[in-house]
Order: structure tokens, then C-alpha cells, then sequence
């Protein structure tokens, strides 16, 4: 289905954003990868799908790094048809204990980055009249929880973001939209169970269940493949009017 679209994912060495990759590698797009840490597995994984997979490792939250990586991208593949704007980080603490420098850097990474690709991406999709862009916003886009001031806020910006974005190019070929996932079993969500179990002093299975147990009714984790699935549906034609939504995967923590 998405063959010959280019499809640039953020924060796509790990998580969620490599599950998104994967999921519209084996549409048949080609796929730009970024994030830290190991890129050679996850661009082997990609091209094990038969499509074209280019790297580049810019800082979230470096413009000017950003800038340079959606010149790559269009240099290596004429432009960015679809844009995922995922890559994001976590810190937990109360916000008189707050560090400044953490704040900075969480509403770098998770919201002002997405503000850098999505302008610099949006002039070629007005272009070609088709693009697709999907920031992963979270459960804490829509609700809040202790101890998570700057996620909370930078994951309602972008779902505010998400919004005036989809306004703008409402009468183009060009959609914006937000996931919100609940709890996802990834390196980000792992460091918070182990933190848990380390401070209650309580085994990480046990960790896992009150984790679930506090927010997501179904008790299970969203996967990455449903994640990648529902990115796919919103990069389909039957999503052509699915416009500046914020769309909930969470097992039912926002319904309650
Ligand atoms: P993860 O830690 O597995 O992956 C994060 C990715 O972002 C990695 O590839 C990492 O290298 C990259 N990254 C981090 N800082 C970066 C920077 N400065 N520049 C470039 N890349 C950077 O986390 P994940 O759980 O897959 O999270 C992905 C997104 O999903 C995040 O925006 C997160 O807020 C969101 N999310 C996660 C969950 C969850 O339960 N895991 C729930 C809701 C939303």
C-alpha cells in the first residue's frame, strides 16, 4: 500500500518508533531511521523487509540537526511522504524537585522537535498533495498523571500541536493526526517498572502489575505491531478524512 512513499521515523532505533518503521517497511515504503544507540539491527531488521532504509543520527534537540537530517532525507529519496514524529524521553519527579535542565530537554525532544520536521516536511507534501504526518502523543496528551509535569505538558502540546496542523493543510492531501498509547512495554516504560520495583522493594513482575493495575483497565500492555498497525490505517485512503484527531490505544485508561 505504501509503496514508493518515503516514511521518516523519529526515535526509531527502539520502541515504538522501530515498530512503526517495520510495520510501514513491509507496506513497502522506504524508511529513514533516527535515534541513538545501535543503528546496524534495526537497519538490518528494516531491509530484511526489501525496501531501501537510510540512517541518520540527529539530536532531537538540535534544530540544526534536525534541519540537516530532513535535507538527507530528501536528498536520499526526494522527499518525506510520510513524517512520524515519536522519538521522546521521560524523567519523573515532583516538580519542586524538578531539574530545569530535564524540563528543557523533555519539551525539546518531545514537542518541539515535531514543531522542526513538521515545518520543514509540510512545504513537499503541499507540493505533491499528499502527506502524512503522525506525532505519537501518549495517554498523558489527554490526561495527566503525578510526578510527570513535562511529558504531561509536552504530550497535551502535541496533541494541541497535532490540531492546528490539521487545520492548516485541511484542504490538501495532507493529514495530521496523534496516537496516544497507553502503557508499552519498551526500554522507556522498563526503566519505570525497575525504578518501581527497586523503591517498594517488590519483584519486577509484581512492579509490572501495579503499573498496569493503576492505569490501563485491560491490564495489558498496547503492543508495538497494534501501534504500527493503527499508523498504517492512518496512512491509508479510508484515513484521507481522519483529520487533527488524538486516537487513543491505551486499554481503556482515558475511558475511565
Ligand atoms: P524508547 O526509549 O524505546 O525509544 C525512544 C527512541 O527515541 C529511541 O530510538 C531513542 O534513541 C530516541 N531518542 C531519544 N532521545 C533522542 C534524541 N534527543 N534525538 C533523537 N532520538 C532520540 O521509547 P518508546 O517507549 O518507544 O517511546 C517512543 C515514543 O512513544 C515517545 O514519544 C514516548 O513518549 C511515546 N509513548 C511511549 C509509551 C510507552 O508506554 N512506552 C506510551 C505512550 C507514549
Amino acid at each position: 500500500m505504501l509503496k514508493g512513499k518515503t516514511a521518516l521515523v523519529t526515535g526509531s532505533t527502539s520502541g515504538i518508533g522501530l515498530g512503526i518503521a517495520k510495520a510501514f517497511a513491509q507496506q513497502g515504503a522506504n524508511i529513514v531511521l533516527n535515534g541513538f544507540g545501535d543503528a546496524e539491527g534495526p537497519r538490518s531488521q528494516v531491509a530484511a523487509l526489501g525496501v531501501q532504509v537510510e540512517y541518520h543520527g540527529a539530536d532531537m534537540s538540535k534544530p540544526d540537526q534536525i534541519e540537516d537530517m530532513m535535507k538527507f532525507a530528501a536528498s536520499k529519496f526526494g522527499r518525506v511522504d510520510i513524517l512520524v514524529n515519536n522519538a521522546g524521553i521521560q524523567y519523573v519527579a515532583n516538580v519542586e524537585d524538578f531539574p530545569a535542565e530535564r524540563w528543557d530537554a523533555i519539551i525539546a525532544i518531545n514537542l518541539t522537535s515535531a514543531f522542526h520536521t513538521t515545518r520543514l516536511a509540510v512545504p513537499a507534501m503541499r507540493q505533491a498533495n499528499w502527506g502524512r504526518i503522525v506525532n505519537i502523543a501518549s495517554a498523558h496528551g489527554l490526561v495527566a498523571s503525578a510526578q510527570k509535569s513535562a511529558y504531561v505538558a509536552s504530550k497535551h502540546g502535541i496533541v494541541g500541536f497535532t490540531k492546528s496542523v490539521a487545520l492548516e493543510t485541511a484542504r490538501t492531501g495532507v493529514t495530521c493526526n496523534a496516537i496516544c498509547p497507553g502503557w508499552v512495554l519498551t526500554p522507556l516504560v522498563q526503566k519505570q517498572i525497575d525504578d518501581r520495583a527497586a523503591r517498594e522493594g517488590i519483584s519486577v513482575s509484581q512492579a509490572q502489575e501495579e503499573l498496569l493495575g493503576e492505569k490501563q483497565p485491560s491490564l495489558q500492555f498496547t503492543t508495538v505491531d497494534q501501534l504500527g498497525g493503527l499508523a498504517v490505517f492512518l496512512c491509508s485512503p479510508a484515513a484521507d478524512q481522519v483529520r487533527g484527531v488524538a486516537w487513543q490505544m491505551d486499554g481503556g485508561w482515558t475511558a475511565q
